[in-house]
């Protein structure tokens, strides 16, 4: 392709609402353009890239044994009632109306539609296993679409799902998914670890969660370095710290004017914070309960909402009223004794003695309050696993870091099969739920992984993998006949070497040139000047700083091995 008739306007300044370095790197190259909040119009250059991660998932799915198909992104409510998800979605999903009024919604992920395929098409044992995949666009109405592609309201997935006759068939398909995202991610040479995931209201009996590690990332992981445990932070499994007993004093009410919060508390008692627990107040499908964790710690929303049997959206922070209505008190003095709502305690707090919490009473607190003091309706791991907590696995401490979630596989169980009543009959004649799995990869959330782990201060560097060319080809000036015809011949062997190649033969001084090719990120560049006349050029790599000066055959030599081999 010749760079004067490619549709690429390269920004020089870097957009204002882009925050991570892939949102500001897509604009800054024309790889896409923002149409409304989470919306986006991918360019050539993007759809390009875009393209090459789709082909990559294609062809580890189509080697893992997955079956491609094409579903709708239009779908008929029915399916999503049947499940019950119509309403679990919530504001989440796209809803809309057709002439007849019926109702209809632009699919979030697709479980029921499989399913009901499955249903439609499948009748016999012999027919299992079955995994079958798409490569189709999910719309989502995020609460926040941000950063770019990585969350965004209308994005591309693969989703995957297995549909098996037992637990062990499951886990072989499930084996095959992890295995195929494995060398998915590898190809696009991410750096990225797997993580235990929540199951929640999903259900089933497992998930894995593929992260790569990137400051901008959205989840927290926990892990072990020592025994390689690693867990997302809404699932990671907290161990209770046990502080110094001391023999049991008496509950005291104390005057805390204007202390309500766990810092003004910390220097009016002069105490740490670990000697506190907070209460919180939230509203649970419409409830209010109260959660009490250690005064340093953190409520885990996930936790605590799987523990109640609810969906996380239907949790939230209790406003100001509703806490004072619970509490009679001011937000700030919630506290466990003589709460009449249900009471929720970490497993933490019930191993605490002579601590402080809130009176229920504005401007007061209790001091010395042991766990026999009031009665919670569960205790339970509820808080959030920091850096430095213990290794749940091992004992050794956790270390966390920041992770894109690129990928997620998960053990389903039979909740949509059930639900859609999906059988098949077994050699028996009898029958039968199958069992499913389900495994999805956000393709353009990869793709802005990798712009985040291979940039630097001058643009991106990609990997041959998910470049949108392979070689850019530039002649420094292209009015010197001597270079635009070797720059030309370079171009036309590369093409016919099958490379994908870039001629940028633009009337622009160099310095637009390289600045272009760097931003743009194109692994290998090739640049024809003054000693065109003698057949050298200089070869350059993106990703180092070494040029060579070399002839123009040795540059298309090393050039289609350099790409070769780097596929390969
Ligand atoms: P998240 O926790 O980030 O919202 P999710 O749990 O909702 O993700 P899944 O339903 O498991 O995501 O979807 C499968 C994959 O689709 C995710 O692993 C992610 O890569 C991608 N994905 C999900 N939501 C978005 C989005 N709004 N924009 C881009 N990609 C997304
Ligand atoms: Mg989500």
């Amino acid at each position: 392709m010749k760079v004067s008739k490619l549709l690429l306007k390269t920004l020089r300044e870097t957009p204002a609402e882009a925050e991570t370095a892939s949102h500001q790197l897509m604009l800054r190259s024309g790889m896409m353009r923002k149409l409304a909040a989470g919306i986006y119009s991918y360019l050539p250059m993007g759809l390009r890239s875009l393209h090459k991660v789709e082909q990559i998932i294609r062809e580890e799915m189509d080697a893992a044994g997955a079956q491609e198909l094409l579903m709708s992104a239009l779908l008929p409510a029915e399916y999503y009632q049947e499940s019950g998800r119509w309403d679990v979605f919530g504001p989440e999903m796209f809803r809309l109306k057709d002439r007849n009024d019926r109702d209809f919604c632009l699919g979030p992920t697709h479980e029921e539609i499989f399913t009901q395929t499955v249903k439609s098409e499948v009748s016999s044992y012999r027919q299992l296993p079955l995994t079958l995949y798409q490569i189709q666009t999910k719309y989502r109405d995020e609460r926040r679409p941000r950063f770019g592609v990585m969350r965004s309201r209308e994005f591309m997935m693969k989703d995957a799902y297995s549909f098996d006759c037992d637990e062990a068939g499951l886990d072989a398909s499930y084996q095959a998914m992890y295995k195929a995202y494995c060398r998915i991610f590898d190809r696009l040479g991410l750096d990225y670890i797997v993580v235990d995931a929540d199951s929640g209201a999903m259900g089933g009996s497992g998930s894995q969660e593929f992260m790569v590690k990137s400051d901008s990332g959205e989840a927290v992981v926990a892990y072990c370095d020592d025994c390689g445990y690693a867990a997302n932070d809404e699932k990671a499994e907290c161990v209770p710290e046990i502080l110094e007993q001391e023999a049991k004093k008496e509950m005291k009410k104390i005057h805390t004017p204007n202390v309500g919060t766990i810092e003004e508390l910390v220097s009016f008692m002069g105490t740490d914070s670990k000697h506190f627990a907070k209460t919180l107040i939230y509203v649970a499908a419409g409830k209010p309960v109260a959660v009490m964790v250690r005064g340093d710690r953190e409520v885990n929303e996930t936790k605590l909402a799987n523990l109640l049997g609810i969906n996380e959206g239907d949790l939230e922070m209790a406003e100001a009223c509703v806490v004072t209505e619970v509490t009679n008190a001011r937000v700030g003095f919630a506290g466990p004794v003589g709460l009449s709502i249900p009471v929720y305690c970490d497993l933490e707090v019930a191993k605490m003695c002579n601590f402080i919490v809130g009176a229920n009473e504005t401007d007061y607190h209790y001091e010395n309050v042991n766990p026999d003091d009031f009665t919670p309706e569960k205790v339970a791991d509820l808080r959030t696993i920091t850096e430095g907590d213990v290794c749940p696995r091992c004992g050794k401490t956790i270390k966390t870091t920041r992770g894109v979630e690129v990928g997620h596989i998960f053990k389903l169980g039979t909740k949509y099969t059930k639900a859609l009543d999906c059988t098949y009959l077994d050699e028996n004649g009898k029958a039968q739920t199958p069992i499913m799995g389900c495994y999805g990869i956000g393709v353009n959330r990869t793709l802005a992984a990798v712009i985040e782990q291979y940039n630097d201060e001058n643009g991106m560097i990609w990997p041959v993998s998910a470049a949108p060319y392979q070689v850019i080809v530039v002649p420094v000036n292209r009015d010197n006949e001597e270079q635009a015809l070797l720059a030309e011949s370079i171009y036309k062997k590369l093409q016919a070497e099958g490379i994908e190649v870039l001629l940028d033969d633009r009337a622009e001084r160099p310095g637009v040139k390289f600045k272009d090719a760097d931003l743009i990120g194109i692994p290998v560049r090739i640049t024809v000047g003054k000693k065109a006349a003698e057949g050298l050029v200089e070869y350059k790599l993106r990703r180092d700083n070494a040029v060579s000066e070399i002839s123009a055959e040795d540059a298309v030599k090393q050039a289609c091995a350099f790409i070769r081999s780097e596929l390969a």
